[in-house]
């Protein structure tokens, strides 16, 4: 049984119907866009686009203003859509999928223009006496926004924010687990008013996707799987088109010696379970120090065996998305048991539910041989590791072809900050689970095979412009050109001894 499958029903398009992972019932269906549609759809953008870019950012922060509007009006609608695809629980479809949209759409409606403001500048060194910069953000144009099905609202709604801010258009292609809530949200930016064709949303599959950044778009922001995130890298690339790639992560939390364990121990069970592990800064693997391992597992797996899980909206760990997830889990967990791990909770699909569920697990007695320490396994698993110190458990947490984030546990702050720094990821967070993306001042991206470029906040949203200098000159300096002579260069030669020769005047004038 399969949560998207492709049916052959004899149209041009390949067509599929989706399933609930609750309940293995048809809860929608859809046609994977083809190249002429993507084709066609970017056109249809580059037009809105041209309009919409004239408009000032007090006016586009109105569409998005009106947006949080609806979205809060229809709320219930986002809440049941996701909740239908996903099977996650209420909680985190309302904190997810409605809560953080309407923060993050808020934010640059309120803060775009002054992060996008034209600049000026007066360059350094003789150029300051003749030359005035002017600092432009331009739009790129039109966006190819491709997103993965594990949050498939908050995905989508921060990058379409920043880029419509921006200045640009979007046509977004959602993943095929979860293509309904965003066809769901672009009826909701209609409500809103939004122009026509200004988000488009082109439903289909990993080739609707290839055609997206063949179809002429200006820039591809991407969110998913290391492997999907290579092809896209590589074909835009060749296509000279920039992209920011966000994508999979094998988050490690550094127990250290003198934390607060009941704070680290709900720590550890948050950041593993939440979303159903199905979080890309999700706590994948947990270090240990052999001092407080014991005290440490028992809170973990009391914690764990306190969880509800069911098929109704008030379970604490939902649903497994989709088929293909829980193979990925099944697998790694059969990997390390054969290697010597040891379940101590869970460890098995919830035999009392008919959906994709798989237990909240507490697994330990793991090393890096298991799959599961070492590949992104996207599951409610907490799996800890004893190590002898925190030196070890730094070298372990940095063993991986990942690093997008990570979490250390300790009293000592300064020694938290220290040894977070130490990590080779893209950010980091200290006595909480990964936070970054959710704190738009923190630019968010990976290191390693985590990614490239960083999202998010200042930095994120003139991801979307080109930064386009206009110097002027005033007109103060005499013509420097044509005819050469060999008394000016060799005047240059003079300037550049009296000047660059001088340590001080040097540093005077640059
Ligand atoms: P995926 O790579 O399978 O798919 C992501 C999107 O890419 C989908 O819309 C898919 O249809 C599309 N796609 C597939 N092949 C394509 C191609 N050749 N060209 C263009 N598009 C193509 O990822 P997924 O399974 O949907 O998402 C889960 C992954 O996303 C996990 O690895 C998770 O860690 C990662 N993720 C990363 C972040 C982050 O911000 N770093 C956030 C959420 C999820």
């Amino acid at each position: 049984m399969a949560i998207f499958e492709r049916v052959e029903n004899g149209a041009p398009r390949r067509h599929y119907v989706v399933k609930s992972p609750v309940t293995l019932e048809p809860i929608g269906e859809f046609d994977a866009g083809s190249a002429a549609d993507v084709q066609g759809a970017v056109e249809r953008a580059r037009k809105a686009q041209a309009a919409w870019a004239q408009l000032p950012f007090a006016r586009r922060a109105e569409f998005l203003w009106r947006l949080v509007d609806v979205i809060v009006e229809r709320q219930d609608e986002i809440v049941e859509c996701v909740i239908a695809e996903t099977g996650k629980p209420h909680n985190e479809a309302v904190s997810m999928e409605v809560m953080a949209p309407c923060m993050q759409i808020s934010y640059y409606a309120k803060r775009a223009a002054g992060f996008l403001k034209t600049r000026k500048r007066r360059p350094t060194g003789m150029l300051r006496f003749s030359k005035k910069i002017e600092l432009h953000y331009q739009p790129l144009g039109v966006v190819g926004l491709i997103t993965p099905w594990n949050g498939p609202v908050a995905l989508l709604a921060n990058p379409l924010a920043q880029a419509l801010m921006a200045g640009n258009a979007v046509v977004h292609k959602p993943s095929e687990v979860t293509p309904l809530s965003a066809v769901l949200f672009q009826d909701l930016t209609r409500a809103a008013g939004f122009p026509e064709d200004l988000y488009q949303v082109v439903q289909g599959d990993g080739e609707t996707g290839a055609a997206l950044i063949e179809a002429g778009v200006d820039k591809v922001s991407f969110t998913g799987s290391v492997a999907t995130g290579r092809r896209v890298g590589e074909a835009c690339g060749r296509l000279l088109i920039p992209c920011t790639l966000e994508l999979g992560g094998k988050d490690a939390m550094i127990v250290c010696a003198d934390a607060d364990l009941d704070r680290a121990a709900d720590g550890a069970v948050r950041g593993s379970c939440f979303n159903t592990g199905h979080y890309c800064c999700g706590t994948e693997r947990v270090y240990v120090p052999e001092a407080v391992y014991e005290p440490f597992v028992d809170k973990v797996v009391a914690l764990t065996k306190e969880l509800k899980q069911s098929d109704v909206g008030d379970s604490d760990v939902g649903a497994v998305f989709w088929d293909k997830q829980m193979d990925i889990i099944e697998s790694h967990m059969e990997d390390a048991k054969r290697k010597g791990a040891r379940v101590l909770a869970g460890g098995r699909r919830n035999p009392e539910l008919p959906g994709y569920f798989y237990e909240p697990t507490v697994v330990v007695d793991v090393d890096h041989e298991m799959e599961l320490m070492r590949q992104e396994t996207f599951g409610p698993i907490v799996a800890i590791q004893k190590v002898k110190d925190e030196a070890e458990a730094l070298a372990l947490a940095n063993d991986s072809e990942l690093g997008l984030s990570g979490n250390v546990w300790t009293r000592d702050l300064e020694k938290g900050a220290a040894l977070g720094a130490q990590m080779e990821t893209g950010s980091v967070s200290v006595n909480d689970i990964a936070v970054t993306y959710g704190v738009a001042e923190a630019p968010f991206g990976g290191v390693k095979a985590s990614g490239v470029g960083q999202v998010n906040g200042e930095l994120g949203i003139r991801g979307y412009c080109h930064l386009h200098p206009v110097i002027i000159d005033t007109g103060k300096s005499s013509h420097g050109g044509y005819p050469y002579t060999i008394e000016a260069s060799r005047g240059m030669q003079g300037f550049v001894r009296r000047i660059f020769g001088n340590r001080f005047l040097r540093k005077l004038l640059v």
